[in-house]
């Protein structure tokens, strides 16, 4: 149900956007999404195509960038993506780090027809 609520917060802030060009229909809708985000894309497009019928937004595809995990390493600050798990710094190659990004759900732009 995650990804229905997600659904109709995206129509919401197109339709918010788009409601004084009159007639503009919706082609792409460009989003950032952080592996952490736990977001299914498929089931994102399910429920965004079923609730924006009837909005500018219908028919519209969703385009998906996924953004890395990104950790930042305790001992020398160094700013790596982590990948399958792999958690040793890439730099001085140790595996006390903070998870600084990887939780992220943004529209980047989108795109009309
Ligand atoms: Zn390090």
């Amino acid at each position: 149900m995650h990804e229905a609520s997600l659904a109709k917060n995206i129509i919401e802030i197109i339709s918010a956007n788009t409601e004084l060009t009159n007639g503009v229909r919706i082609k792409k809708v460009n989003l950032r999404v952080g592996e952490l985000a736990g977001i299914y894309y498929d089931s994102l497009q399910f429920y965004f195509t079923e609730m924006s019928k009837g909005t500018s937004s219908e028919n519209a595809e969703l385009i998906f960038e996924n953004l890395p995990i990104v950790g930042k390493c305790r001992e020398c600050t160094n700013e790596f993506p982590l990948q399958n798990f792999e958690i040793n710094c890439p730099k001085c190659g140790l595996s006390k780090f903070d998870i600084i990004s990887g939780n992220e759900f943004e529209i980047v732009n989108i795109e009309v027809e």
